[in-house]
Order: C-alpha cells, then structure tokens, then sequence
C-alpha cells in the first residue's frame, strides 16, 4: 500500500533514520512487533521499560510510514463527537474512551520528560469551531455532556472567539488540554534510545508476509523466507493491518495537508491553538516551532493512490481557501503539500488487544483522528496484557466491545 505521497514537512525537516539492516537468517525474540512507526515505536517503549525483549521488524525504512505523514495534533476529543458516541457504544465506554486519550497524552508527555528525549512536544488548547448552525447546535450538546461528565471543556461566543482566537466565528469550544508533537521524530528517537541501550533489536527492509501459530507463539515467515519465532506478536503496520486482520474492520480514507514557508511569528494565530471544524470532512490546523502553519483535512472516501494524488494539486487550493476564510490576514505561502492514507471505524475507537481472547498475537490499531493518543493507549494496554496484568482498557477498545447499533 502507497501510505503516503508529496512532500511531508517532518520528512524533510529530520534526518532519515535509514537503518537498512534486513533480516538474513532465522530469529527468535520474546515479542516481535511489526511496524516502526509511532505506534510500534511507543509499544516498543513500554516493553522495554517494563524489562521485555522485543524486536521490531518493518517493510520500510524507519517510521516512514503514515507516522512521517500526520500532523501529529494531541486531543482528547475523538472523531465521533462525544455526544453522538454514547448513542453508538454504551456511555459509560464513551466516556471512557475520552478520558482513555485526555489521560494519554499527559502519558505520552512522560515519555519524553522520562527519557529526555526531543519529540517537540508541545502542550497547546484546542479550539473546535462551529461551522454553521447546526454545528452550533452540535457544539451546545457537546458541552452539556463533557461538562456533565468532568471533561475540561470551556464555551465561546461570538464575542469570546474573537477576542480568544481572533476568528470571525459564531461559537467554538476550547480547551487547554492538548499538546502538538512531531510524531516522526519521536518514533525515531525513542527506537534509537532503546536499540542504544541493547534493549531493542530492529530489522528494517523485513516484510513480514505471514503469521502462523506454533507449539509455543507463532511464527512469521518474512518476505525472503526467513523465520522469526516469537511467544508474543504485536502487529502496529497501522493502515496495513487488513492483512492480518480475520475480517475488515475500518475503512480507508484520503487526506490532505499543507504546510506554509515560516511566517512572521506575530502573524501566528493567538496561543498557537489547535484548531478544528464541525463539519465533515473538517479542517484542522496547527502551528510548528519554526512558526510554519499547518492545515489539513479534505478527506476523500477512497484509498487509491492515484486517485488521490491526482487532486493534490485542486486540494491545495481549497486548504488555502478555506484557511483565507479564517484568517484573512495571515499571509499562508504554501511550501510543502501531501496526502496520505487516513482511517476510520464505525464508532470512532480504535482496536486493541487480541481477536480472540486469550490469544498472543496482539493488535495495536490506533484508527481515526486521535490514532497517536490511541497508539499510546495501545502500548499500555499490550505491555499488561504481556505481563499478565489486567487493564479494563480493553473494554473499551477491544474488539468484541459492545455496539448499540
Ligand atoms: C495526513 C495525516 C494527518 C494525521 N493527523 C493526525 C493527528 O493530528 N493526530 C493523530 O493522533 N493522528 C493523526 N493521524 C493518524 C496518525 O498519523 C496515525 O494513526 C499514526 O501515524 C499511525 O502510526 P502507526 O505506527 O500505527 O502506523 P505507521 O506509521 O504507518 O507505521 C506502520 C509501519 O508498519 C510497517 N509495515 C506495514 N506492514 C508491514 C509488514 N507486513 N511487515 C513489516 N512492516 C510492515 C510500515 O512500513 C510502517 O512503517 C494523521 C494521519 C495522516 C496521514
């Protein structure tokens, strides 16, 4: 699968992490996982804090995966809105499941504060902006609930956003709980912190094309045949994961992003707020340390490449449309455009866990807007099942969680 096309940012502003080392004999670990993007990377680091050897095996070059692509925004709010989540999945797994990603991205905070490491984290609120009426509508819902249920959530009108964003708007809710990074860059440095440590094997260039169960885990057969014998799997291939997957369990999507050259940094918007839409398909934007903007959105509902690259260039001039219309005076120069795979469930929530209770391969599939917090969720998740810990966690994302539809 063509995860990604065009230019993205974090691709160019790091180093290439191009550690091409391939699998070239048979190998045994106690937890293989496949992927080396953010996700397998923060799965990777609970292991190991947690003492377990583990190996990561990738297809690709480190982290270039869809981990390159995102714009790597940190919120607790879902892609379902809160409100509409408790009519899909039982409310008190709703509910769950937002407070699941406000606490992880204070986790995901600890991880870079524990190991030093540079992800450019950044803590910024978020703005969630009503597109229209009915948006408006949707926002007031919004707010009863989250602050019903102890969410951190404030309302702004007109006059409020204003003053607050400096937006024309009619009303947003905003917060101050979210946090930006550069999800590229984290992967990397914490597989390098732990590789550095002898804690981590990586095996790059390695497509793992098969799982089987043996007498004691299972065994992946690699691209170029070779084994790999393991107690426990992880599979974090992210969009990937249909391979592995018994039956089709989300749907693949388009997305677009642009990046602007650096601006002046008093044109940047107010606080540097994550801002988003209430309509579908949204437009989201965020800010970087070299005061570049970055605005995305313009989901379309396929997942062919071809397709979708050809209306890169149609889909640039729409983010920047529909960017003039928020902040007509901030000169927004595009210097960096891409397009990417992007994915969503029926309910909003990601998969985690086994497919089957009881079984050691174990699934890391952080879908939808919030699939960073979900991967830190994931990690945690995974490492207790290993230990053999419970985490009632997996009520909540697991895959046999109840629906109401
Ligand atoms: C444009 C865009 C914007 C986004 N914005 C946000 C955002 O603001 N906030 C947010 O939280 N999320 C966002 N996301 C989603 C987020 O980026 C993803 O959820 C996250 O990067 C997924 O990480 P991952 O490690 O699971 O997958 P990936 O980064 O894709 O890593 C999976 C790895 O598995 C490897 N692999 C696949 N199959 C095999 C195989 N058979 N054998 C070996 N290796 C294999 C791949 O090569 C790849 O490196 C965005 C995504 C996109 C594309």
């Amino acid at each position: 699968m063509d995860l990604h096309s065009g230019l993205p940012f974090w691709i160019v502003k790091n180093e290439f992490f191009d550690l091409y080392h391939p699998l070239q004999e048979n190998y045994k670990t106690d937890v293989a996982i496949i992927g080396s993007g953010i996700t397998g990377a923060l799965v990777a680091h609970e292991l190991c804090e947690a003492g377990i050897s583990c190996t990561i095996f990738d297809k690709r070059t480190i982290a270039t995966g869809s981990s390159a692509a995102s714009t790597a925004q940190l919120q607790y709010e879902i892609d379902t809105p809160l409100s509409k989540l408790i009519h899909i999945v039982p409310e008190k797994i709703a509910v769950d499941a937002y407070f699941n990603c406000l606490e992880a991205i204070t986790t995901i905070e600890n991880v870079f504060k524990k190991t030093k490491l540079d992800a450019d984290f950044t803590r910024v609120p978020t703005v969630f902006l009503a597109s229209n009426k009915q948006g408006v509508e949707l926002l007031e819902k919004e707010y009863e609930i989250r602050k019903d249920v102890g969410l951190p959530i404030n309302f702004l009108d007109a006059k409020q956003l204003k003053e607050y964003q400096n937006i024309d708007g009619i009303a947003a809710l905003q917060n101050d709980t979210s946090a930006q990074m550069d999800a590229y860059k984290a992967a990397i440095n914490l597989l390098k912190y732990h590789q550095s440590k002898n804690q981590l094997k990586i095996y790059t260039h390695t497509k793992i094309e098969k799982i089987q169960e043996s007498k004691n885990g299972y065994e992946l057969l690699t691209e170029h045949n070779h084994t790999v014998s393991c107690k426990y799997v992880i599979i974090a291939n992210g969009f990937e994961a249909g391979q592995f997957l018994p039956k089709k369990v989300m749907n693949l999507l388009s997305t677009y992003a642009i990046a602007s050259a650096p601006v002046d940094k008093n044109m940047v918007w107010p606080h540097q707020s994550l801002i988003w839409e209430t309509a579908e398909p949204y437009l989201y934007m965020r800010t970087t340390k070299d005061n570049r903007l970055i605005v995305g959105g313009e989901d379309e509902d396929f997942q062919d490449p071809v397709k979708r690259d050809h209306l890169l260039r149609e889909k640039v001039k729409i983010l920047e449309r529909k960017f003039k219309n928020i902040y007509p005076n901030i000169d927004f120069v595009t210097e960096m455009a891409w397009c990417g795979t992007f994915s969503s469930t029926n309910d909003g929530l990601p998969y985690i866990g086994p497919w089957k209770k009881g079984e050691k391969k174990l699934f890391a599939l952080g879908y939808g807007g919030n699939g960073i917090t979900f991967s830190m969720v994931a990690a945690e998740i995974l490492k207790n099942i290993i230990l053999d810990k419970k985490d009632n966690r997996l009520e909540t994302f697991g895959f046999d969680r109840p629906s109401k539809k």
